[in-house]
C-alpha cells in the first residue's frame, strides 16, 4: 500500500510531544513491513537539518491563498530510510520561520497554508492508495481531497482548531462545504478537527479507552453531536513505542546500558539489570540528590492542566515525607504554570532529595526514565501517554490515573499480582493518588523480590508498534472494503 502521512511533528525533528514518535514510529513499522510511506511536514527553521539525509529540492508549488498565488519550495529527504516532503512556503509572513513548532498567534493561518500547500503537493507525486491525516492542523485536508482515501487520528481531542468561513475560503473551500464543519457549540465558527472527522472514512483515536471517553458528554470536548453522529467509524488503536529509540541496551544518552537479565550470560556480561543501579547513582550525582536507600519518583511531562499538575504537586512532598527522592522534568507553555513550578524549585533548590527542572531536555529525560524507580502519570485524561510505555521499557514502575491509554496499559499489581505492572488510582482525588503512591512506597521499602518481579516483568512486555501497525492496517483496509462512507 502507498500511504501518505500529513502532520505537524516527526521525531525527532520536530517534536513537542507523543505525536512526534507516533510518526516516526508507525511510519517505519509500516515501511518494515514492505509498505511505501511518504511523510509530508513543514519546513520549520529550528530543525536540525543535518539530521536528515539526501536533503534536496524536490520541486516549486503553487497555492492558493487568500486569491492569491504564492509559491512553496518542496523539500525532500530520509529520515531513517522515510522518505519525508518538507513545506517552505514563502508567503510575506514566514508562517514556518518562527523558531518554534506551535504557539504562533497565527498558527491556524500556518497550519492552513501547510494544509492547502500539502494538497497541492500530493498532485504532483505519485497518487497514494491512502491520507493518513493527523489532528486539527491537518483536519482541512480531508474536504479538499474528498474524492480521496482518507484517515484521521485523533491525538488530543483537546486541540480542535477553530476558524472562520474566511479562513477557509482561503484555501478554497467554499461555503457549502464549509457549512458541514460548523462548530457544535459555536455555529458562527468552524472546526476544522470537525472537518476531518465528517470528510475522513475511518477516524481512530490513540487507545481504545480514550475513544470511548470521547463519547461521553465531558469528554467529548463540545464535539459530542458529532462523535456520536460518526461513531460508526471511530476506534481506538493503542500508540506503540519506538523501541529502537527507547532501548535501555542501546541508548546513547545513557552512560550504561541494561536488559531485564538479573544473572550474567558470561563473565563479559555488564548488561544486567543491576546496571540500573548504576544509573541512579550517576542521576543522582548529575542532579546533586543525597546517596541513600530511597526509592527516586520521576515525572516526565507537558505541565499543562491535562497532566494533573495538582498531582504532580502533591508528589513532590508527599514522595519525600515517605522516603523517596523526587525529580520533575518538566517544561509548561502556560505562564500561570511556569511561574508556580519556579517558585515551588527556588523554595527546594538545595534540597538533597528533590530536583526539578524546568525545561525540555531530551537527554536527561533518558536518565531520568533509567535512573527512577518510580514514574507517576496522573493525568487528567490521557488520550494514550508514552512515558508510562517509556517507563516500562527501562524497569520503571508507572504509577497512573486509570484514564485512556494509562487504563488500557497500566493494569494494577494489587488488582492482579499476576499480571499487575504499576499502580493505578482512579478518582480526580489527591488522597486516592496519595494510597497508589504510598503503596508502590510500600512494595519497594518491605517487598523488594516483588519489586524486582515488577520490574522485569514490565520490561518483558512487547508494547513496540508490532502490534498496533497490524490494526493501522486492518484500518486501511477496513477503508477500501467500506467504500460507502456515511457522511
Ligand atoms: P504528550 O504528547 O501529551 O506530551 P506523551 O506521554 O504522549 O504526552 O508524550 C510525551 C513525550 O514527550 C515523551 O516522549 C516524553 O519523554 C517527552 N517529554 C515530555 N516532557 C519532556 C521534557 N521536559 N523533556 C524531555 N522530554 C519530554
Amino acid at each position: 500500500m502507498h500511504i501518505i502521512q500529513v502532520a505537524a511533528e516527526l521525531a525527532p525533528l520536530a517534536k513537542v510531544g507523543g505525536l512526534a514518535d507516533v510518526l516516526l514510529g508507525l511510519s517505519r513499522e509500516l515501511a518494515n513491513t514492505g509498505h511505501r510511506v511518504e511523510i509530508i511536514l513543514p519546513k520549520y527553521d529550528c530543525i536540525n537539518f543535518r539530521e536528515v539525509d539526501e536533503l534536496t529540492i524536490f520541486k516549486q508549488i503553487d497555492s492558493q491563498f487568500q486569491g492569491k498565488i504564492y509559491p512553496s519550495t518542496i523539500w525532500s529527504g530520509k529520515i531513517e530510510g522515510l522518505s519525508v516532503y518538507f513545506i517552505e512556503p514563502h508567503h510575506p509572513r514566514l508562517f514556518f520561520n518562527r523558531g518554534c513548532i506551535y504557539g504562533c498567534k497565527d498558527d491556524r493561518q500556518r497550519f492552513l497554508f501547510f494544509s492547502r500547500a500539502a494538497v497541492d503537493l500530493m498532485q504532483e507525486i505519485d497518487e497514494p492508495d491512502l491520507i493518513h491525516l493527523h489532528d486539527w492542523h491537518t483536519g482541512l485536508i480531508a474536504p479538499l481531497m474528498e474524492d480521496k482515501k482518507t484517515v484521521l487520528t485523533i491525538h488530543n481531542l483537546a486541540y480542535q482548531g477553530r476558524g472562520s468561513y474566511s479562513d477557509v475560503e482561503k484555501i478554497g473551500i467554499g461555503k457549502k462545504q464549509a457549512a458541514r464543519f460548523k462548530d457544535d457549540r459555536n455555529p458562527k465558527r468552524l472546526n476544522f478537527l470537525k472537518s476531518a472527522i465528517i470528510y475522513c472514512n475511518a477516524v481512530n483515536t490513540v487507545s481504545p479507552s480514550y475513544a470511548k471517553e470521547i463519547l461521553t458528554k465531558a469528554g467529548s470536548k463540545g464535539l459530542y453531536r458529532t462523535l456520536h453522529r460518526h461513531k460508526e467509524k471511530l476506534t481506538g488503536i493503542i500508540n506503540g513505542l519506538d523501541y529502537t529509540y527507547w532501548n535501555p541496551m542501546t541508548d546513547p544518552y545513557l552512560p550504561a546500558h541494561y536488559t531485564s537479565r538479573e544473572k550474567p550470560e558470561s563473565e563479559h556480561d555488564f548488561h544486567t539489570l543491576d546496571r540500573k543501579g548504576y544509573l541512579k547513582k550517576i542521576l543522582r550525582e548529575k542532579l546533586m540528590l543525597d546517596e541513600q536507600h530511597r526509592p527516586i519518583v520521576g515525572c516526565i511531562a507537558r505541565l499543562v492542566p491535562q497532566k494533573g499538575v495538582k498531582f504532580i504537586k502533591h508528589a513532590i512532598k508527599s514522595s519525600v515525607d515517605k522516603g523517596g527522592q523526587f525529580v520533575l522534568l518538566g517544561s509548561s507553555p502556560d505562564p500561570k504554570i511556569n511561574k508556580e513550578f519556579h517558585q515551588i524549585r527556588l523554595k527546594y533548590e538545595a534540597h538533597p532529595h528533590i530536583a526539578l527542572f524546568l525545561k525540555h531536555q531530551e537527554e536527561l529525560a533518558h536518565l531520568i526514565f533509567a535512573g527512577s524507580d518510580m514514574l507517576i502519570v496522573p493525568s487528567i485524561f490521557e488520550p494514550c501517554g508514552l512515558t508510562q510505555l517509556i517507563a516500562l521499557r527501562y524497569g520503571t514502575i508507572p504509577i497512573v490515573r486509570k484514564t485512556g491509554g494509562l487504563k488500557d496499559t497500566i493494569l494494577d499489581v494489587d488488582e492482579d499480582p499476576e499480571n499487575g505492572n504499576g499502580f493505578s488510582f482512579t478518582k480526580k482525588s489527591v488522597a486516592e493518588f496519595d494510597a497508589a503512591l504510598g503503596r508502590a512506597m510500600t512494595m519497594w521499602f518491605e517487598e523488594p523480590d516483588r519489586w524486582r518481579h515488577l520490574v522485569v516483568h514490565g520490561m518483558k512486555q512487547d508494547f513496540s508498534w508490532k502490534h498496533p501497525t497490524k490494526s493501522y492496517l486492518a484500518l486501511y483496509e477496513s477503508v477500501f472494503k467500506d467504500s460507502l462512507v456515511l457522511h
